[in-house]
This record gives C-alpha cells, structure tokens and sequence, in this order.
C-alpha cells in the first residue's frame, strides 16, 4: 500500500541534506565531483568528466563577462546565485548566443531576480520526494519503479528546477556506502520492475561509474527496465560518446528520457549525438516542463514536439511546473496548458503528442491534466473532436435505440 509505504519511509529517512543558508555549497566543478564520487577513499578517481569544461559559465562574474546579464543587476543575482546552483555549458551557452531569438534558451539556465520572490505555494520538496525516500537515493512513490539518484550535480542548473533545494547544493555525488544500501533496497524488493536513474544528471557519471551502476541492476532478476532522466544529449552532446552507447545497450533494456524545453536546444551536435544514441537502439524519449516564455505558445510548442520527433524522440511528458521556490514567473495556469495541448490535438501528428502531467504536490503521483474529451454517463455521452464539434456517443440513432430498450 502506497500509503503505508509512505509512512515507513518517512520513518526510515536518513541523512537529509543540510538547508538554509549556513549550509555548504558544492563547487560543482567536475573534478571535485570525479575525486569525491561517492566517497570512496580506495577508488581510483574517475577520468574527469566532459563536462568540467574551463568555459562552462558558473559564476555572475563570469555570466556578465559573457554578456548574459546586465551590471546593474549584479548584487541580486548574487543572491540568486549563492542560493541556486548556475552552470551553462559551451553549448548552452553557444545556443544562446546564435539564433535563440525568442530567449527561450537564456530564460532557462541565466538566472533573474525574480527567483528571489517565493510564492506562499512554493515548497523547498515540491511533490514530497522526502517522505518517499526509504534509503538515502531512493524514492519509491509507485510500486513498480523507484528512482534511483547516484548524484545530485548538473551540466546546466534549470531556473525552474523541482529539485533545486537539494541539486547542486551539499551534497554531490551519493557515497558508495548509500549506493550499496540502495541497490540492497532495490534487491529486496521484487515488486520493483523498472529503476529510473535520476538525480542530478546520472550523465554526468563516468563511463566506469555508469556502467558498475548498470552491471549492478543488471543482476537483480526482477529488474527488467533501466530508465535514464539526462539533459546531457543537448547541452553536452559529446559525452554521447560511442562507448557510453554501447555501455547503455550492453545489458537490460535502456530508455533514455531526455529533458528539452525549446527546440532551439537541439543543435547540429546534439542531433547527431541523439542519432548515435538512436543508432545503438536506445529508446528515445522527452520530458519538457511548460515554461511561460519558452514553449507556452502553441507555435513554439508545436516546433519543440515536431523537432523532438523529428530526431526520433517520442515526446514522452508534458509537466505542468511544479511549485519550486522561486518560480513563479514560469508557471502557466492548468487551464493554458490544456488550451495549448488541446489546439495541437487537431493540427499535429499524433507521434507528437505528449500527455500533459502535474505530479500532485505532497508526493501523490502524476496524473494527466489534459482537456477531456468526454461528457455524460454510460446512456448518452458527448465527446468533443479536435475541433471543438460535440458529438453524442454512441451516435444519436443508437443512442435512442438503447433508451427505448432500457
Ligand atoms: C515521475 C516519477 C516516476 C516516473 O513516473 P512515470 O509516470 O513512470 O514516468 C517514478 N517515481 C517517482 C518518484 C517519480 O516522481
């Protein structure tokens, strides 16, 4: 039961992360993440990864020096800074600069004051991953599947991110004494058909902890499906490397979900980087948060899911934006969500159709939030096409009929 489970795990929550502003920030740089990775004294430290890049942006100063962001508002941003994480990568950042002329791609990763104003709603553990974590990078809300999160480091720190009160803040990388503890959870439960590897961008691991995590699930018989939820293919497509594909079609089955917002995240490399990933046979799937300013019109939506499939990724969820603090600017209201989703219902192939989804604050699941198409009872209903036409179902002839007979 979801609800005993919630209340076991919240008894048996340990090690949460330090909050507030005394607490120590990560310098999410890439070689204290590879040398710190997972904690572990007689590891060899990992090969440094890709994206430790000298020009990744993590700074204001460095921000500004970019061009990105106005003098004036420095002292602010530096707010903004010292309580959320910033990175924009090489790519991200040439994205930016070349033909991002709707800021779709700046809104994202450069922060603004306005993350400064918190909302009454806004909480620090949006949908309650908390009370869901039964050992220290696990949460397990749906009987069938857990998150598994080897890291809480990002390539790029989304403005909007659920999880920014724990990403890219004290902790960086889960020890190996957790990771250990983690697998055992997952070795213990059967009922766990699918790991979805999250956190943090799991990416971000290198090719040696990837695949030891991978070999790992890949002896628990009851795990059948490994899911990876990554940024990385767009704002660092050369990790995309061809050992990292054949890592990720080695054992069982990988779907990649990737995380895009615009279309204009997809560069030439990205897409290249998606069609080596698509090429080793790795299920391509999208995750986008509605964003006000970056995919909230129908156009720019409809251009985002045609790319995404385009490059043979299924647009997979829609997210309504989850009550993070700060976010407010970005939120949209339910009603325009399903407005947009609704208006690309009657014009754009359903290969393009993702489901729209809010996680219910409090940890209560995902549901779908998309306009229904169906009124009335199981005599007469009406269903409304994608033109706005209402129709009886079952037809009226047959309608009649079924009443008399009733
Ligand atoms: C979103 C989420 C999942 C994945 O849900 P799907 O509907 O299978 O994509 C799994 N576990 C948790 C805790 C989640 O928040």
């Amino acid at each position: 039961m979801p609800e005993q489970r919630a209340v076991r795990a919240a008894d048996r929550q340990v090690g949460a992360a330090p909050r507030g502003p005394g607490r120590q920030r990560t310098d999410v740089a890439h070689v204290d993440v590879a040398e710190g990775a997972h904690g572990d004294a007689d590891e060899k430290p990992a090969a440094p990864f890709p994206v430790g890049d000298a020009r990744t942006l993590r700074t204001v100063a460095g921000l500004s020096a970019a061009g990105l962001v106005a003098p004036e508002g420095r002292d602010e941003l530096e707010k903004v800074a010292a309580r959320y994480a910033v990175s924009i990568t090489p790519v991200m950042l040439e994205r930016i600069r070349d033909g991002d002329e709707d800021g779709g791609v700046h809104r994202q990763f450069v922060p603004t004051a306005d993350e400064l104003a918190v909302d009454p709603a806004e909480t620090t553990d949006p949908i309650s991953d908390g009370p869901f974590t039964p050992v220290r990078g696990i949460v397990h809300r749906y009987p069938d599947r857990v998150l598994l999160k080897p890291l809480l480091v990002c390539p790029v720190y989304c403005r909007f991110c659920f999880r920014r009160e724990s990403v890219g803040q004290g902790e960086s990388v889960l020890p190996h004494r957790d990771l250990e503890r983690a697998f055992g959870y997952i070795q213990d439960h059967r009922e766990i058909w699918e790991v979805i590897l999250s956190g943090g961008d799991p990416l971000l691991l290198s090719d040696r902890r990837l695949s030891h995590i991978l070999e790992r699930l890949d002896a628990i018989e009851h795990v059948r499906v490994v899911r990876i939820h990554t940024r990385v293919p767009a704002v660092d497509p050369a990790r995309i490397s061809d050992a990292l594909c054949d890592l990720l079609d080695r054992g069982t089955p990988v779907w990649l979900v990737v995380h895009i917002n615009s279309a204009h995240e997809l560069g030439a490399e990205a897409a290249a980087a998606l069609r080596r990933l698509s090429r080793a046979g790795i299920p391509l799937l999208s995750q986008s948060v509605l964003l006000r300013g970056v995919n909230d019109s129908t156009e720019q939506l409809e251009t985002l899911l045609r790319t995404l499939v385009r490059n043979r990724i299924k647009p997979y969820y829609l997210h309504h934006a989850d009550l993070a603090p700060g976010t407010g600017h970005f939120r949209t209201s339910i009603q325009h969500g399903q407005e947009l989703v609704a208006a690309l219902r009657g014009r754009v192939s359903g290969l393009c159709q993702p489901t729209y989804v809010l996680d219910i604050p409090g940890g209560h699941g995902k549901v779908p939030v998309g306009p229904s198409y169906l009124e009335g009872d199981e005599h007469v209903m009406t269903v409304r096409d994608p033109w706005g036409g209402v129709h009886r179902y079952p037809p009226a002839q047959d309608a009649a009929r079924v009443s008399a007979r009733a």
